[in-house]
């Protein structure tokens, strides 16, 4: 035979030869995967593995040789085991991709069935496994987490509201019904803009547009309808949500319902004001006394005619002093209805030095404004006028030879503005600086000593508040922060 005819004649033994090679060789590879090979079929009624390998089927505390050669009942629990042997039978009945999860001793694992046909008909079926643990107990953590987070969610009184980042409601808790009476699934999928009444919609607007470009939580107060037509004060907080590329992709608002503890607040305002009018009522008596008894004595002169034209100038001048302590007072009894609006604060700081330099031409008022060219307040316009033109006046007469007074206006912190009014005037002791704010607690001849106090009603009435620092013939410098967040707005 030639060595060519020799080689046809091998060519078969080496192909069995080969053919065995890449048999072990799938063996080899199966038995050193993660997951488990084993295929079974079906035998005088019994379903019997004919293979197995793989590390799993160690891990689940068993070996191939246990499995191989026997069925279900003979290496798992009977329960467990009649459990599989329906999909067994589903799969050897000639349904595809039958799958199901087990688990033995603690190791959770899927296993994914395909029957295999020769002549038309099942002669076997494979089944793969892949260890699925670690993924179950990852689920199992983020379901009790999520069960944790929806038990707090579900049964705070406060509301949650969570809006995508395209201002719609992705998620209203259910305390909504017991605050207002509608079911949470009115405002679900809806646009923040369809669910506001038109008059609150601009400002909650502004606060999602800001929360959104700034990236930091906004605080902001609104009223809504209740179902039987009283009106609600809902304080609302914003937290933005943000995704791995730090862009807000949702924001929590948490909305709280303050109608009972902005009523009791106005109420007890309005205690504090009737306390306030009372001490005023005695402060007034007293202060109204010295220029009655003065103008009832010039006339009494003018009644027997004893009369000079200077007699005229002093009661003018008292009667003045009446007016002045009279108009003050009316402003603190008077029930002023509080008109909130956005006010750029530089503008208002440039009209109300413009005022204060036109009443005292023999001072020299220097406005600086630093960083908060821009920014605006959420204010009662005109008190606020009323504040800055009086701590103005303020200056202005602790220097009656004229001077400097710098004002300055800066950022403190991100949520809030400082404004300062400096003067070099007479200044003031420790004393005095304690009873600044008291009614009537003045030092000068002609004062009401009401100024401060509306002032520091005013800041207060803004959340903001006001510090002094001074010594006695060293001038004055009066803070005034206020915060850049719309404060206790229930218009
Ligand atoms: P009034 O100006 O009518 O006296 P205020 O309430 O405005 O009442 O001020 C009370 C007192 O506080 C003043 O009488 C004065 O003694 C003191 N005071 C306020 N501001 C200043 C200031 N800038 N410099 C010195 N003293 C001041
Ligand atoms: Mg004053």
């Amino acid at each position: 035979m030639s060595s060519q005819g020799k080689a046809f004649a091998d060519a078969p033994a080496r192909a069995k030869q080969g053919a065995g090679e890449n048999h072990n060789c799938l063996r080899e590879v199966l038995r050193n995967q993660q997951g488990m090979t084993f295929t079974f079929r079906k035998q005088d009624e019994r379903f019997i593995h004919t293979f197995c390998a793989g590390e799993l089927i160690y891990r689940i505390g068993l070996t191939p040789e246990q499995v191989v050669g026997n069925e279900l009942c003979d290496i798992l629990p009977r329960k467990e085991a009649l459990r599989k042997t329906e999909h067994y039978e589903r799969a050897w009945g000639g349904e595809e991709n039958v799958t199901y999860e087990g688990v033995v001793n603690g190791v959770c694992y899927l296993a994914v069935m395909r029957p295999i046909f020769r002549d038309g008909r099942v002669k076997e079926v494979i089944a793969s496994c892949v260890d699925i643990t670690e993924l179950k107990k990852a689920e199992e953590a983020q379901r009790v987490s999520e069960a944790k987070y929806r038990l707090i969610a579900e049964n705070i009184s406060d509301m949650i509201v969570v809006i995508d980042c395209h201002g719609y409601v992705t998620y209203v808790s259910p305390s909504v019904h017991t605050v207002l009476e509608v079911s949470p699934e009115v405002f679900l999928h809806q646009h923040l803009q369809t669910i506001l009444p038109s008059e609150q919609l601009k400002r909650v607007w502004q606060t999602f547009q800001e929360i959104m470009e700034w990236k930091l939580p906004r605080a902001v107060t609104f009223s809504c309808q209740h179902r039987n037509g009283s009106k609600l004060i809902l304080e609302t907080k914003g937290t933005p949500v943000q995704n791995e590329q730090a862009e807000v992709e949702q924001i929590v608002f948490i909305i709280r319902n303050s109608t009972a503890q902005v009523q009791a607040e106005e109420f007890l305002r309005k205690m504090d004001k009737i306390d306030v009018v009372g001490q005023l009522a005695a402060g007034v008596a007293h202060e109204i006394r010295n220029p009655v008894t003065s103008i009832k004595g010039f006339v009494q002169l003018l009644r027997r005619d004893q009369w000079k034209s200077e007699y005229f100038d002093i009661m003018l001048a008292e009667f003045h002093q009446l007016e002045s302590i009279l108009r003050e007072f009316v402003f603190l009894t008077q029930q002023r209805s509080h008109q909130f609006e956005s006010q750029n604060l530089a503008q208002l700081l440039r009209s109300v030095t413009q005022v204060a330099q036109e009443e005292a031409p023999a001072h020299q008022m220097v406005l600086e404004i630093d960083d908060v060219e821009e920014t605006c307040l959420w204010c009662d316009q005109s008190q606020i006028r009323q504040v800055f033109i009086h701590l103005l006046s303020n200056a202005v007469e602790s220097m009656p030879d004229g001077g400097t007074i710098r004002i300055r206006a800066l950022r403190s912190g991100h949520d809030q503005v400082m404004i300062q009014i400096v003067d070099k005037g007479c200044g003031m002791s420790e004393e005095r600086l304690k009873r600044l704010g008291e009614p009537f607690y003045s030092t000068k001849e002609k004062g009401t000593g009401l100024g401060l106090m509306i002032t520091y009603k005013i800041i207060q009435y803004h959340d903001g508040y006001i510090h002094f620092s001074s010594a006695p013939n060293q001038g004055t410098k009066v803070e005034v922060y206020l915060p850049l967040n719309r404060p206790t707005d229930t218009a």
